[in-house]
């Protein structure tokens, strides 16, 4: 069974000629099955442990560690943590000119697989999931997230996500820009592949709206670099009503 244990981890970042510290103590343990919400205001360093954790170079780590069924995660390359099974849905994917859709997910999956999809069944797996999220099938030659809408780069991200079927999931706010509609859809997916039983997902969110549609086993409030509270669903109420205020300002948890 996958776990991802991922303790006392600081992470700097170098802006404007100086060191900040933004993760400051993450502890936090996700397990194949469960769904944990974080939570948390803007630039409380959401991202920042998202990215960390898919191993982007602008994060530097500095203490702590991030074990994946063990593994250290940390020592991994990004191409390394993508085949163990880390998948990341970025808060603002980028855009890859000149790579279609449909090359990038094949090229994906050969890669996190060790061996090429069998193309006939392979085809059809891209075409039926693209129906179940509501996509075009024209959308599979444009190419990856050139001249995407908000709610078009959110799909692509699903469809990677029920595609490449990782261990674990980090979805960015992946709520994000999309109208209900899209929500719905998005939520679907995720809850497809939560279904199956076999994805530990992360879901980072600023807005209680997802948890409609994707319910969290855990919810975790996130605030300056680290988790400072973690409840069940229940929590998630508990920041509808009241919001961040309290933590933010040295409150009771800070
Ligand atoms: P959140 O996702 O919770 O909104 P972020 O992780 O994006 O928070 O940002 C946390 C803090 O770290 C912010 O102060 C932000 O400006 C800073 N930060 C994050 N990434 C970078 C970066 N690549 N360069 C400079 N500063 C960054
Ligand atoms: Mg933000
Ligand atoms: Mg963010």
């Amino acid at each position: 069974m996958a776990t991802l244990e991922i303790r006392d981890l600081h992470v700097t970042v170098e802006a404007d000629n100086a060191t900040k510290e933004i993760l400051k103590g993450v502890d936090l343990t996700v397990k194949q099955g469960e769904t944990h919400a974080i939570m948390g205001p803007n630039g409380s360093g959401k991202s920042t442990l998202a990215y960390s954790l898919a191993g982007h170079p602008k994060y530097t780590v500095t203490g702590g560690s991030v074990t994946l069924d063990g593994e250290d995660v940390l020592a991994m390359s990004v191409d390394e943590r993508a085949r163990a099974g880390v998948f990341l849905a970025m808060q603002y994917p980028v855009e890859i000119p000149g790579v279609s859709v449909s090359n990038f997910l094949r090229t994906s999956a050969t890669a996190i697989r060790g061996e090429a999809p069998k193309l006939r069944t392979w085809v059809k797996e891209v075409k039926e999931t693209m129906e179940q999220l509501h996509m075009d099938p024209s959308f599979a030659e444009r190419n990856v997230n050139e001249g995407f809408s908000g709610g078009e780069k959110k799909r692509h991200e699903i469809l990677q996500l029920e595609l490449l079927k990782p261990k674990i999931a980090i979805l960015d706010e992946t709520d994000s820009g999309l109208d209900v509609d899209a929500l719905r859809i998005v939520s679907e997916g995720v809850n497809r592949v939560r279904e199956q039983g076999e994805v530990g997902t992360l879901l980072i969110t600023h807005y209680t709206r997802i948890l409609r549609y994707i319910k969290p086993d855990f919810v975790h409030v996130f605030s300056a670099g680290r988790i400072v509270e973690s409840g069940g669903a229940e929590l998630a109420d508990k920041l509808e009503e009241e919001g961040y205020e309290s933590y933010v300002k040295g409150g009771a948890a800070a």
